[in-house]
């Protein structure tokens, strides 16, 4: 068994290997050669800390196994340790033998930030030249500095909850040689061709009436059940994509317009189908397109058998006998 600890992690992983394996592991959802678990998720009456695991098997890239870990609301205040805590074991899908055990934190900052990305590759109009941020917390900068790949973006202009987090995502796009503006929301929606919403809200905060045609929204902050982050008339608006439909209209974004029933299931396309051409994607320069990421136990799959690889090559990964 191969162990990759965490300390490895930002030394292996590129942003690259991450946007290639997220956009690799859609396709194979899409055409029906991988497959999510049901997740579980559960208050475990100690420390308030939420633990679960999401897992699944991706018969195309050969990877079977699980992330579990969660959520410790304490940790940094009593351990110095970060609250959010995860770690991939990847099996055998021959054998059911365990193949390796990764280090999940970093991994799930950069596959959720590479799935904004895909879907800015595939559905964002080529011309953008604005990208507004909706969230300034430890997923946004990493939201940023990958969608900046993406397309020639000339500015960032940001709004946040919380304004004093703001000097975040400045940072990203001064780094990136970007100038940034902190922006109210109707002029983020009107002016930003590209939008990425990362927050942990559950009261909407961009206004359909906010955003021009065109738009392309990745809206990646809402994974529970009661979180919301865009009006649900902007879903009846747009045209909508997800990772995947199961948990899109869950816990998704979309389960607020499939509740009120401003869209239905089969309304929602995979991101996947688009990747594959089995969907056009984006039809036309006025389409507003909405990508609903849910984030996705095969997600985690994939980049951890690509950091395992790395690892290997680099020889980092320590072997052990099991
Ligand atoms: P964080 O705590 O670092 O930042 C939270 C962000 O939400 C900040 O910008 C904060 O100002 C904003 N916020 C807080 N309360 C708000 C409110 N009431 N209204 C509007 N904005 C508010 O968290 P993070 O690690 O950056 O995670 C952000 C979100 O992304 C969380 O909801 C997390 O669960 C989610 N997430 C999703 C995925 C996925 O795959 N889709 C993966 C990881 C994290």
């Amino acid at each position: 068994m191969l162990i990759v600890p965490e300390r490895e992690i930002a030394d292996l992983m590129t942003r690259e290997a991450a946007f290639d394996a997220v956009e690799g592991v859609f396709a194979a959802m899409a055409s029906k050669d991988a497959y999510n678990f049901p997740v579980i998720r559960e208050a475990i009456g100690h420390e308030d800390a939420l633990y679960g695991f999401k897992g699944g098997f991706d018969k195309a890239g050969m990877a079977l196994g699980l992330k579990a870990g969660g959520y410790w609301p304490h940790n940094l205040e009593k351990h110095g340790h970060i609250n959010h805590q995860s770690t991939v074991f990847l099996f055998d899908p021959d054998t059911g033998m365990v193949k390796a055990m990764v280090g999940g934190n970093l991994l799930t900052a950069l596959r959720t930030a590479a799935a904004s990305s895909v879907s800015i590759k595939h559905l964002a109009r080529k011309d953008s030249k604005v990208i507004g941020m909706i969230g300034a917390g430890h997923q946004a900068t990493f939201q940023l500095r990958a969608a900046l790949e993406q397309r020639p973006f000339e500015k960032v202009i940001g709004w946040n909850f919380h304004p004093e987090m703001l000097p975040n995502i400045e940072k990203v796009a001064t780094e990136a040689g970007l100038p940034f503006e902190a922006v109210e929301l109707d002029q983020l929606g009107h002016d930003a061709d590209v939008i990425i919403s990362i927050t942990s809200a559950f009261e909407p905060s961009l206004m359909s009436d906010h955003v021009s045609a065109g738009t392309h929204i990745a809206c990646m902050g809402t994974d529970t059940k009661g979180k919301q982050e865009v009006e649900t008339a902007l879903l009846g608006r747009a045209t909508v994509f997800t990772d995947e439909v199961a948990q899109s209209i869950t816990i998704g974004e979309a389960q607020h317009a499939i509740f009120n029933h401003v869209i239905r299931p089969d309304n929602i396309v995979e991101l996947g189908a688009v990747i594959n051409g089995t969907n056009p994607g984006r039809t036309s320069d006025d389409e507003i397109t909405l990508f609903d990421g849910t984030g996705v136990g095969l997600q985690d799959l994939a980049v951890a058998a690509s950091v395992v690889d790395l690892a290997v090559k680099k020889g980092v990964a320590i072997e052990v006998d099991f």
